[in-house]
């Protein structure tokens, strides 16, 4: 054996041995160091978030001509995303959630309307800012983008309702960019049933909801079952040919009897699929000590204010209102959220987990310590903390999104 090989063989086994010996063990540092490792992991991995409300806020910030843009380039006082927090959390693909509320559905044409318009609008951003934001429509866009440090606005479209009853519709927003479509929202609608509604239109997913099922899988977009009640949920699962995805879901064994987030039966039958369940942040999904406790500071802040004669809107109500929620109310904490990650990865495994924060989505009701995007490394350092590998990480952040929706992809491919 040639000499030179042979030292070559002996530094590559040192240098081997080293890395692992180096492999930091995140489970002894301080609690400042973790941080600093966390950030450093969040700053250097894609970060895709499953559910951001960005373009509803701006709906509702009345920012609905195209002409005018909500400036989120820069810090703004209020809501839970902008360009600069979304830098410092390491944030690079938030899906832009093209919402359309159940009232729409009453309306022929509505849920349509509003969706093209919510689609305009995150374009629209996109072209203002296009040193700091780009449209994304595969995980390849999002690598390209990150290399090029800009935020990607991926677009799923929350509630199927916007396809109308016309299943030609799901290929026009596969063509505007939609890559996926939470079936329902609030209420049943002509694909299926929803959490929130005990009507039981469908009985779960229509007739109607399967060819709709099939057709997302055929064009290529993913199927997201956040929102739809049990049975829509088991039908979908029992159609889809690839995985899919449930973009803001959290465990339900933290919120006894709220259908909006899944069991562990759910959670085992999405692992199957090779799916991926992506954690809500909002407070109600995360702690149903949460929900009762909020329900007593509004009922307190709705009698103080007929004591003091004063509404809503009086300035020094608003100054009351705000101290008192702040020091009252119940706010779960990250170590609950990573709660939530624990229970997914104990019962299915690491690879069926992401990130579904909600933002923009849940109003005044989010983690202490995880209160907007720029926060997302304190969630890190605490699964860190827990023992959760680089890897882990890097799997909650992207992998596993990406792997389901590669597979869409993939199917979509060979259909044509
Ligand atoms: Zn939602």
């Amino acid at each position: 054996m040639n000499r030179n090989f042979i030292l070559a063989a002996l530094l590559a086994l040192t240098a081997s041995c080293s890395q692992k010996e180096n492999a930091p063990d995140y489970t002894k540092m301080s609690d400042e160091e973790r941080l600093k490792a966390a950030i450093e992991i969040a700053q250097s991995t894609i970060m895709v978030d499953g559910h951001v409300d960005l373009p509803y806020r701006m709906k509702v910030g009345r920012f609905t001509l195209q002409r005018e843009i909500l400036d989120v380039s820069v810090r703004t006082p209020d809501g839970n995303f902008d360009y600069p927090r979304s830098k410092e959390g390491g944030l690079d693909a938030p899906f832009m959630s093209i919402y359309i509320p159940a009232g729409n559905q009453a309306i022929p044409g509505a849920s349509k309307a509003l969706a093209d318009s919510l689609i305009l609008m995150t374009e629209r951003l996109a072209s203002t800012f296009p040193d700091k934001f780009a449209m994304a429509y595969s995980p390849a866009d999002i690598e390209a983008n990150f290399a090029k440090g800009l935020i990607s606005l991926p677009m799923g479209m929350e509630n199927g309702a916007g396809i109308e009853d016309d299943l030609s519709n799901v290929e026009y927003f596969y063509k505007r960019g939609i890559r996926y479509i939470t079936l329902t929202h609030g209420k049943d609608n002509l694909i299926g049933d929803a959490s929130y509604d005990t009507t039981g239109t469908n009985g779960g997913l229509s007739e109607f909801g399967e060819k709709v099922v099939a057709e997302m899988n055929r064009v290529g977009i993913m199927v997201d079952l956040s929102h739809v009640s049990d049975n829509t949920f088991r039908d979908a699962l029992a159609i889809t040919k690839v995985p899919v995805i449930a973009s803001h879901s959290s465990v339900r064994k933290f919120t006894p009897g709220f259908e909006r987030n899944m069991s562990d039966e759910l959670i085992q039958a999405m692992a199957k699929n090779g799916g991926v369940m992506m954690i809500n942040f909002g407070g109600s999904f995360i702690d149903s000590a949460y929900a009762a406790g909020s329900a007593k500071v509004r009922e307190h802040i709705v009698n103080w204010l007929a004591e003091n004669n004063l509404s809503r809107s009086d300035s020094a109500a608003q100054a009351y209102i705000q101290e008192y929620s702040e020091k009252n109310n119940p706010f779960p904490t990250v170590q609950r959220v990573a709660d939530h990650f624990d229970h997914v990865v104990n019962l299915v495994g690491i690879d069926y987990v992401g990130l579904g924060s909600d933002f923009d989505g849940v109003g005044d009701s989010l983690p202490t310590g995880l209160k907007d995007v720029s926060m997302f490394p304190n969630l890190i350092a605490e699964l860190l903390k827990r023992g959760y590998s680089r890897e882990d990480i890097e799997k909650i952040c992207y992998k596993n999104v990406f792997r389901v929706w590669k597979a869409v992809e993939d199917y979509a491919a060979s259909q044509k």
